[in-house]
């Protein structure tokens, strides 16, 4: 049994932090251990801190990220960063370097010709499913915004650290952390950790859980430049966001700046993968392996061809090397370990997955790890975040292939890539099953579904419709992210007074409402769609976790009585006795 739950910081400074490695007074005691500062690990810290968890992030690198890697952040993002107070501050960020919504099209060049659109406009058919948005913003820009509202709640952060060992035993994990400048080096004590280091996850290697997937790809190269005109016009109308790059001399794509004077290019492959000869006569496929080699006239050449527009005057400012990779990881889990984001999948970027999905993983962990720890659940609770998150990352994964291949290397054929499906199931259309979720006769069969055909099915994120709680409108999803939820029907009163009675035999933080159109609800349902959105009848109710996934659902007023909410909620905790 794990008994840190406040932080303890030993009173040692600089250079004696060697002595905390030895002396076991002298530890860093924190509940969670975070390894990784970067956009998960981050969410990650930002999560437990809304649930008043203390973590400790480490990073290795001296600052959060310095190039702009993610930029497209999907509905579900967006709806998490609506539940951390987060979204009016990200969309300000996002305006001021991107127009709202963008497009995402396939062009020859920005001044060639257009070869496919996948989408003219990011929020076009939206709103009826969403209280938010899509939006690009830049990954730099956002990991401090997350970094100092975690920081604001509590949690700590030491960039400049290397997390150089992590054990675990039946109690805690204990980790030695090295200050990358001095070599000093001092000992932790969590009862949790969380790896959030990134596709080469140093942690997931030292637990030796594997990888399976498609593989490297590609070598690829992102080229930071600067252009002395802006670039926009040359995208002849189409709305500025991503645009991929389709011609004989490379594939990729561009994120141009909002002024224009400037972005990045992202080269995937060189030469023309189209000629079936060429592919055929390279069996090891040199036009994968952009990176060896790489030199600034090399990439200018590049650029120059990417923009379509021969001597356009452009600065290159670095070039980054990475591998394109769709690969998923065995488990997502070590005992008191947890593993998030690219540490667990990495995919290649068309689509803009990776990021999203990893913050969407920290969102599913966070409540886990704060109820396992305040002992409102069972340790068993933490099984299901490999249970309900591995699949869609394996989702994701075959997604971001597919994507890959038929928007960027068509050459690799479609025989092992699922058909491409609508942006919407991948963000709001995952489906859990899980032991935290009570699952209905039929329930399981798909993974994914159109956020139109989740009508509250359990384990399905609780659909969004705009209500009204006295003069004020607000959206179902704004209940949720502290507390379990129960929403009733206009005649579901006696599922609310059992949730309330249960919630407190159990010490669980939990509110209900019922919803109604007109006087007879807590919450007032104007057009009256509550109850088809949620699949219930005025006499049923739904209990809606924390992060906003349902959990149980009852059609009727059947069986509404408090020791049956208290057995749902035991089951969803995963309490011995549920
Ligand atoms: C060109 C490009 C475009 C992309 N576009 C998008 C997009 O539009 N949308 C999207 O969702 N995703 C996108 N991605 C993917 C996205 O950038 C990644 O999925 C995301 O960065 C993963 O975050 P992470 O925190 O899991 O890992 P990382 O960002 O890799 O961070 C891991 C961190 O852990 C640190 N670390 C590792 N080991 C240790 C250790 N032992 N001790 C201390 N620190 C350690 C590393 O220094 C690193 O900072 C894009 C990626 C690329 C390359």
């Amino acid at each position: 049994m794990c008994r840190i739950h406040k932080f303890r910081w030993p009173n040692i400074r600089g250079h004696a932090y060697d002595q905390a490695v030895t002396g076991q007074d002298e530890e860093i005691q924190i509940p969670v251990l975070i390894v990784g500062g970067s956009l998960v690990g981050l969410s990650t810290a930002l999560f437990l801190a809304r649930y008043g968890v203390e973590s400790l992030v480490v990073e290795r690198h001296s600052g959060t990220a310095i190039h702009p890697r993610a930029g497209h952040f999907n509905l579900r993002t967006l709806e998490i960063l609506r539940s951390a107070d987060l979204e009016e501050t990200v969309r300000r960020k996002s305006r001021e370097q991107y127009p709202p919504d963008g497009g995402i099209s396939n062009v020859e060049s920005p001044a060639g010709r257009e070869i496919a659109t996948y989408f003219t406009d990011l929020n076009t058919g939206v709103a009826e499913f969403s209280p938010t948005i899509r939006l690009f913003i830049n990954q730099d820009a956002l990991e401090p915004i997350l970094r100092e509202r975690a920081e604001a709640l509590g949690a700590r952060t030491r960039y400049g650290t290397e997390c150089t060992t992590l054990d675990q035993d039946a109690d805690g994990v204990t980790a030695v952390l090295t200050d990358v400048a001095t070599g000093s080096r001092f000992r932790v004590r969590a009862c949790y950790a969380v790896a959030a280091d990134g596709n080469r996850s140093p942690v997931r290697n030292r637990l030796g859980i594997g990888m399976r997937g498609h593989g490297v790809l590609s070598n690829s190269i992102t080229i930071y430049f600067r252009a002395e005109q802006d670039l926009t016009p040359l995208l002849a109308g189409r709305n500025q966001g991503v645009h991929y790059v389709t011609n004989p001399v490379l594939r990729g794509f561009f994120r141009l700046d909002r002024g224009g004077n400037g972005g990045f290019l992202v080269v995937n492959l060189v030469g023309d993968t189209a000629r079936p000869e060429i592919v055929a006569a390279y069996p090891e496929a040199p036009w994968a392996n952009v990176a060896e080699g790489i030199t600034k006239e090399r990439a200018l050449e590049l650029l120059r061809a990417a923009i379509g527009v021969p001597g356009m005057p452009v600065v290159i400012e670095d070039i980054a090397t990475w591998q394109a990779v769709a690969d998923i990881a065995d488990r997502y889990s070590d005992g008191r370990v947890f593993l998030a984001g690219d540490a667990v999948h990495v995919v290649p970027p068309n689509g803009g997955f990776g990021g999203n999905t990893g913050v969407h993983d920290a969102h599913n962990l966070a409540w886990k790890l704060a109820l396992v720890l305040n002992g409102t659940a069972g340790p068993g609770l933490l099984e299901t975040y490999d249970a309900e998150r591995r699949p869609v990352g394996e989702f994701t994964v075959e997604q971001s292939y597919a994507r890959y291949v038929t928007r960027v290397a068509p050459y690799l054929g479609t025989a092992d890539a699922e058909p491409v499906v609508d942006d919407l199931y991948l963000e709001l259309g995952y489906q859990y099953d899980s032991p935290a979720i009570m699952a209905e006769p039929g329930d399981g069969e798909l993974a994914h579904q159109h956020p139109r055909d989740c009508t509250g099915q359990p384990g399905s994120r609780a659909p969004h419709l705009f209500l009204q709680r006295g003069d004020a409108g607000l959206s179902t999803l704004d209940l949720f992210g502290e507390n379990f939820v129960l929403l009733a029907g206009a005649g579901g009163g006696a599922w609310c007074a059992a949730a309330r009675d249960a919630a407190r035999a159990l010490s669980v933080g939990l509110e209900a409402y019922s919803v109604a159109n007109g006087s007879a609800g807590e919450l007032t349902d104007p057009d009256s769609r509550f109850c088809a959105a949620y699949g219930i009848s005025p006499e049923g109710a739904v209990l809606v976790r924390p992060d906003g996934f349902i959990a149980w659902r009852a059609a009727d007023a059947t069986g509404a009585t408090a020791g049956a909410m208290t057995g749902v909620l035991s089951r969803v905790l995963c309490l011995e006795n549920g």
